[in-house]
């Protein structure tokens, strides 16, 4: 396959040119940063008109559902979702009703998800102390919740800390802390409008600052990751120990300002904050100072979300498109940043054998993107099975229209 005509993200610059594909290898076999590419023998050529080839985008934080919450979404839905939006690997979180805590359950999930074509699905297990031991040390991702959210399925930080000296993978950790939750849930009725006073930011920070005390002085074999960092105060603590961690869209493009027009749309764990925080989120990420951006997409239906008032939203379709519109006009130190948190990073934390980079002899996983392309968001075009989203009626500039995942076309809007 020849992408012609093409603007090419290549060693950090922007230049024009083509790329081939070979479709039986999944590797990218040659790139030219010529202006013609002269007779091509391929059997298929894509024109790009100028349209940006970038990495694609790898989502470590994914709640894909199916099994027993087939009805919000399931792999083949989530895996479209994630193809559309630029994605060609994510990462399933474990909290499911039967979570993913002993070999029979991951085997389960890992059945399902070598079936799926358009993403690749790299399941989390679940750390507590029901969790299989064996699992613990030879599977390579794990999650803990420090607070209670959906699946409740609590472990406290010195157990996180065990959990460290056992596993030498990435231990990804919910950090809301139990205890206040639960005080502050004697102040506050658990309504709509006091979620974010009952997870306040102290929730958020407490449990930082534990789980990192709790953590300091053992020999760790695992990669301790904090998954939606919320706060300023949260990053600059998470950079002075070095400690890798992920923000989200909904954190970096809403805030509790929205909630009036939002309503439980706008209810997630953690929740959101004030405008402020949000405004100093988008300054640390154009810093440069966000190492990692993970969805934390999260379907539920609307019915759920109004019945039972769910905390979750989803977050794979439109992450690409909010980034760009914001960092329009998208010049290449931007570009690098949003490269940088969706493409490499990721990659590197979960210690896949790919790298992230566009170069002759790696797989050839690769989103192009429309810079100008400008399209309003729209829950009924989305393909998460929830078809909702949160930035409903957002008209956005910037949107993958095109994502190859091993050399196969797994996403096409041209
Ligand atoms: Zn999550």
């Amino acid at each position: 396959m020849l992408l012609k005509n093409a603007s090419i993200w290549y060693q950090e610059q922007i230049h024009h040119g083509h790329v081939v594909v070979n479709e039986v290898t999944g590797l990218i076999e040659r790139i030219s940063l010529s202006k013609t590419f002269g007779i091509s023998s391929e059997d298929s050529v894509i024109d790009l008109k100028g349209k940006l080839i970038i990495p694609s985008l790898v989502d470590i934080h994914c709640h894909l559902r199916d099994f027993e919450e087939s009805h919000k979404e399931t792999y083949e839905t989530g895996a479209l979702a994630a193809a559309a939006g630029g994605f060609t690997t994510i990462f399933d979180m474990p909290n499911k009703i039967n979570p993913i805590n002993s070999s029979k359950s991951l085997k389960k999930v890992v059945e399902k998800a070598d079936l799926i074509q358009s993403c690749e699905i790299i399941p989390y297990i679940l750390l507590n102390r029901d969790t299989e031991a064996s699992l613990i040390s030879n599977h390579p991702y794990a999650k803990a919740y420090l607070g209670k959210t959906t699946g409740n399925y609590i472990t406290d930080v010195s157990d996180v800390a065990i959990f460290l000296t056992q596993s030498s993978g990435v231990i990804a950790v919910h950090c809301e802390d139990n205890n206040r939750i639960n005080s502050n849930l004697k102040k506050f009725h658990p309504t709509l409008e006091n979620h974010g006073k009952i997870r306040d930011s102290q929730t958020e920070l407490l449990a930082i600052e534990n789980l990192l005390e709790a953590t300091e002085d053992i020999v760790t074999k695992g990669k301790l990751h904090i998954a939606h960092v919320t706060l300023l105060k949260s990053i600059n603590i998470l950079h002075s120990k070095a400690i890798s961690f992920e923000v989200t869209p909904h954190h970096l493009f809403l805030n509790n300002g929205d909630l009036s027009q939002l309503g439980v749309k706008g209810k997630m764990n953690p929740p959101l904050r004030s405008k402020l925080e949000q405004k100093k989120m988008l300054e640390a990420f154009l810093q440069n100072q966000i190492p990692l951006i993970g969805t934390d997409h999260a379907p539920h239906t609307i019915q759920e979300k109004e019945d039972l008032e769910l905390a979750g939203v989803p977050g794979l379709e439109t992450c690409l498109p909010l980034l760009l519109d914001h960092c329009k006009p998208l010049d290449v130190r931007k570009l690098n940043i949003i490269i940088q948190v969706l493409a490499i990073n990721p990659r590197a934390l979960m210690n896949l054998s790919e790298k992230g980079i566009i170069a002759a002899n790696e797989p050839a996983n690769l989103t192009v993107i429309d810079r100008k392309k400008i399209k309003v968001v729209r829950g009924e075009d989305l393909k998460t099975k929830c078809k909702w989203s949160p930035w409903e009626g957002y008209e956005l500039q910037g949107w993958p229209v095109l994502t190859i995942r091993k050399g196969k076309v797994t996403y096409s809007e041209l």
